[in-house]
């Protein structure tokens, strides 16, 4: 019997480290599929859009000048010159694979960013590159400030959303950065499904004991130094360990533990505090330490408050509050990439515990 146990293990980890050439398969056409549908579906339309309307091509390029011409005609007549010609083609096909790419990479970062605000400014923004940057339609002033559209872009993410963009940067290099270290999974489903049980289960139990406790779940990377601040374990998580580790009596209780997969790695680790003034005032330190450690890392912090039992959840520095069993669960699963939706949360979820 345990043989068999083994071997399908085995099985499942071999799965799960599929060869390099099947990982790059993946990786293109896999891997955030409906993300590349959408980042596809834009970039052709903006792509038609800023040629058809002529901010690509000059009109004397495209020897459209002649007013009679009708809109449409010389909308089709600039995308046609586009595919006329050997360099003109080349060209195109780099600017529209160009064009995907930047898409792609735009919503990609708002996807794991979670702002829907950035993300309707994004749209907007690009929208009004297009319109105004148009050589048919010409503004003067507008045309000319939106001539370095994508410029203005940037700097703008950057002075808006720059919690979002480190935390983006700190995921993106993290293989290479000499704060965050990469570890690779080396459980299977099955381990993760015990192991979201076994965290599940102790949240509950502290919670209904009115047992502090902060949590934080990393899916990929660590930020070394904060795991350095506390006490490194590295071993096999459950929920007795849990319940103990953040019992008062233990030396360890003040402070975040680590899990990732089904391994507790450090405990009384101590978290950067979010600045955010925003945050009701009821909320102490460890609330702010999990939205804190959210804004800078691609981490999920589950928090159980002492003075009140409720359980809270951080993700990207938003504070989700009164957590039940199944949307813990959830959102577990998700942060381990075992579930990609996390199931809809009752109405008495405040989104974004901000004062008013
Ligand atoms: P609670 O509702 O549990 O009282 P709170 O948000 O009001 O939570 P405090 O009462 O200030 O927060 O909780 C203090 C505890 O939070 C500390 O004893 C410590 O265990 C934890 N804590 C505070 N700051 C940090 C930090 N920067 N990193 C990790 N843990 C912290
Ligand atoms: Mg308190």
């Amino acid at each position: 019997m345990a043989t068999t146990d083994n071997t399908n293990n085995k099985q499942t980890n071999n799965k799960q480290t599929p060869n390099l050439f099947v990982r790059i398969i993946n990786k293109i056409f896999v891997y955030e599929i409906g993300i590349k549908a959408i980042a596809l579906g834009i970039a052709v339309f903006i792509w038609f859009a800023a040629v058809g309307l002529g901010s690509v091509i000059s009109p004397s390029d495209a020897a459209v000048s002649d007013a009679a011409v009708g809109f449409w005609q010389s909308f089709g007549h600039d995308i046609a010159v586009c595919f006329t010609g050997g360099l003109n083609i080349f060209t195109s096909i780099v600017d529209m694979i160009l064009t995907f790419l930047l898409t792609y990479a735009v919503i990609h970062f708002l996807y794991k960013s979670s702002s829907s605000i950035a993300a309707v400014f994004v749209g907007i923004f690009i929208l009004a590159i297009v319109i105004f940057t148009s050589k048919l339609l010409n503004f003067p002033i507008m045309g000319s400030i939106f001539s370095n559209g994508i410029l203005i872009l940037i700097i703008a993410l950057l002075v808006m959303f720059p919690q979002n963009i480190r935390r983006q940067l700190n995921s993106a290099f993290s293989k290479s950065g000499r704060d965050i270290r990469m570890l690779d999974y080396d459980c299977t489903e099955e381990e993760f499904r015990t192991a979201t049980n076994e965290i599940v289960k102790a949240v509950l139990s502290m919670s209904k004991d009115n047992l502090g406790a902060i949590i934080i779940i990393t899916p990929r990377t660590v930020p070394q130094h904060i795991l350095d601040s506390g006490t490194r374990l590295n071993s096999q998580l459950s929920q007795p360990l849990i319940e103990c580790l953040f019992n008062t009596h233990a030396n360890l209780h003040d402070g975040a533990v680590f899990i990732h997969g089904n391994k507790i790695l450090a405990a009384g680790c101590f978290l950067p505090l979010s600045q955010t003034q925003s945050i009701a005032k009821e909320l102490g330190t460890r609330h702010r330490a999990a939205i804190g450690i959210t804004e800078q890392y691609a981490v999920t912090a589950i928090v159980v408050s002492e003075e009140t039992g409720i359980i809270s959840v951080a993700r990207s520095g938003v504070l989700e509050r009164y957590y039940d069993a199944s949307m813990l669960t959830g959102v577990i699963e998700e942060t381990y990439g075992i579930k990609s939706v996390v199931e809809k949360k009752p109405e008495n979820v405040k989104k974004r515990n901000r004062k008013k």
